[in-house]
């Protein structure tokens, strides 16, 4: 068993790595639901289904098999497909495909599964408004948009992605702007979310913050 923990926040808050490092600490599952709204985009890709609520879609969501498995790895029809939905390709696209209410719909329904039986870290925009309303609990992570920007830049440099600190900046304020015009289909702002400001912590006192807060609440 174990509790449900919903994690949102804004762009690189620092989520993603938060949330699978949380999952370790406490021996939960990490529900990347990034992943899968990213997995559905490669299969589509791949099947020419365009981002229109049509039967061709409808079809492709009845058809695909995602897993996200207990070591991280993503699957699409039993294929590892964890580097190509991390594609600029697959981040474009994505989007489209998100903002689509049966597409969300078929999402949120296979993620309100897998985390039934609780033992969950969900990670998304959505997780505390839309698909965990019940977590036991519901964090939103924010910092400065300039010490997210170098967070980010460096991360990319050390991918080796060629670009600057203004065309990281510039992207997250986009984003953040994307963010808050998109509508998740929650009908309200969700109640009991705790809001952490990174700013200053680092990945191991984000962790060790929320590990806190999860004790607290019966992890
Ligand atoms: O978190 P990540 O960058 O992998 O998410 C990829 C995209 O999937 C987001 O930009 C958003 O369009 C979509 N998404 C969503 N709802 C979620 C998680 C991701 O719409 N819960």
């Amino acid at each position: 068993m174990g509790i449900v923990i919903a994690i949102d926040g804004v762009v690189s808050a620092g989520k993603s790595t938060t949330a699978r490092l949380l999952a370790r600490h406490l021996g939960y599952r990490h529900l990347d639901t990034g992943a899968m709204y990213r997995t559905l985009t490669l299969a589509a890709q791949r099947a020419q289904v365009a981002p229109v609520a049509d039967a061709a879609l409808e079809a492709l969501l009845q058809r695909i098999r995602i897993d996200l498995e207990p070591d991280g790895r993503v699957l699409l029809d039993g294929e590892e497909v964890g580097e190509a939905i991390r594609q600029p390709r697959i981040s474009r696209a994505v989007g489209a495909y998100a903002d689509l209410p049966l597409v969300r719909r078929a999402m949120v329904a296979q993620q309100q599964r897998l985390g039934a039986a609780g033992g969950v870290v969900a990670e998304g925009r959505d997780m505390a408004s839309v698909v965990f309303p019940q977590a036991q609990l519901k964090v939103r992570l924010v910092a400065d948009l300039e010490v997210r920007a170098r967070r980010r830049h460096r991360e990319l440099e050390t991918k080796g992605v060629a670009i600057t600190l203004e065309e990281v900046r510039a992207d997250i304020r986009r984003r953040d702007q994307e963010d808050l015009e998109r509508d998740y289909g929650a009908s309200g702002p969700p109640a009991g979310v705790i809001e952490v400001d990174t700013t200053t912590m680092s990945i191991d006192e984000q962790v060790a913050h929320l590990a806190a807060l999860a004790r607290q609440r019966g992890a």
